[in-house]
């Protein structure tokens, strides 16, 4: 079973004797960022959501701590155990968790930040995902995409009510109005009340008697939009941008979800990005490594030039400033780093051999220069000479 092998604390990313606060604020923190209606139903995220709710759980108690402590969950959960029934959390629980300490629905909506969210966030329309692929020139540059959406419309017959001949819905007798059907369940620890969403109405609080027949009451039909997307100069591949309204419409004229696009940032071969900096490598000749040269290097915002000092060594790094990517987080630019790469020639034309030959008699002679003869002293040194 794999859930025995989760150790609480480790779920929750605190330490053994983190103390009552830090515990609510791991969880806290955590719940957040793994609650479902912040995950489109991702299993994932379900999943991890029911373990850290099922850890608070216990942590929180002081009494369910100490026997944890002692015996870990797996040895309380058996037959012999001591009776406190733990056992790995469902959804309903690890909710009904969640909105017992923070507050419940209103209270996470307000946490979410997402006022215009209906109850339960059921009625508002899906979210709609994309992904788009940009070049790191875009990246440099920001860029205006157009894209294609297949998604819900609200009905024009009905002009979204889902009713027939735009009859509008009318309130709910199974729920009476309210949306929600509560539910006492007995548990070992007591009665505790869930609040569901109503089967009938599902959570709308109104039904519609006669459906529209182009779409059968669900206020919506299938549309293709096209949306025009700006991406702002400086995203990377972990960037997402929320375009608030723009998903699927709502069933029956609820709001519509967002738009979120993902955001894939293609390789350039030519540079390596970290964060707003780039590396470029550049070859250079002996010649100009010798002798130095002011070079042109490529940048996302065009041609840049790097000045090689005389005397440059492979793998130095020169940077030219603010000629990297533009910081999404702070304005500005990153820097553009040239790492030198010193080119030797695999094939030499009769004048360079004789430069070359030229070169060599001259190295052979003791050198007048203390770099030089430094050098010189160290290849002996390794060759043992
Ligand atoms: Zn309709
Ligand atoms: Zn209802």
């Amino acid at each position: 079973m794999a859930d025995m092998a989760r150790d609480y604390y480790e779920v929750l990313g605190i330490s053994r004797d983190a103390g009552e606060t830090d515990i609510k604020k791991a969880y806290r923190r955590l719940a957040m960022e793994y609650h479902p209606d912040r995950n489109n139903g991702d299993k994932s995220a379900e999943e991890k959501f029911k373990q850290v709710s099922e850890a608070y759980d216990v942590l929180r108690d002081p009494a369910k701590r100490a026997q944890y402590d002692r015996y870990g969950a797996a040895g309380l959960r058996g037959p012999a155990g001591a009776g406190f029934g733990f056992h790995p959390f469902d959804l309903s629980e690890a909710l009904s968790v969640f909105m017992r300490d923070f507050g419940g629905l209103s209270g996470l909506e307000s946490l979410f930040g997402g006022g215009e969210r209906s109850r339960r966030g059921q009625r508002r329309g899906p979210d709609v995902q994309v992904t788009l692929r940009v070049t790191l020139d875009e990246v440099a540059t920001g860029a205006t995409r157009k894209v294609k959406l297949r998604t819900l419309e609200r009905c024009p017959k009905c002009e979204g009510s889902g009713g027939k001949g735009g009859q509008k819905p009318v309130p709910c007798r199974t729920c009476g109005g309210s949306g929600e059907v509560r539910r006492a369940t007995q548990s070992f620890f007591g009665q505790f009340v869930s609040v569901t969403s109503c089967p009938t109405c599902g959570g709308e609080g109104t039904v519609v008697q006669e459906p529209c027949e182009q779409c059968r009451g669900d206020g919506r039909v299938r549309a293709e939009r096209t949306v025009e997307i700006e991406i702002p100069a400086g995203v990377s591949g972990n960037n997402y941008l929320t375009l608030r309204g723009h998903g699927a419409a709502g069933p029956r004229n609820a709001g519509p979800g967002d738009l979120i696009v993902a955001l894939e940032v293609e390789e350039d071969p030519r540079f390596e990005r970290h964060g707003d900096d780039l590396v470029y490598d550049l070859p250079i000749t002996f010649s100009q490594a010798a002798l130095g040269a002011d070079l042109s290097v490529p940048s996302p915002s065009g041609a840049a030039t790097v000045r090689v000092p005389p005397g440059v060594q492979s793998g130095t790094i020169l940077t030219v400033r603010g000629k990297g990517l533009p910081s999404l987080a702070h304005g500005g630019r990153g820097n553009l780093h040239v790492r030198i790469q010193v080119w030797t020639p695999q094939r030499l034309n009769p004048e360079q051999k004789e430069l070359f030959d030229r070169m060599a008699e001259i190295e052979s002679k003791p050198q007048g220069d203390s770099v030089g003869r430094r050098f010189w002293n160290r290849i002996r040194d390794a060759l043992g000479a």
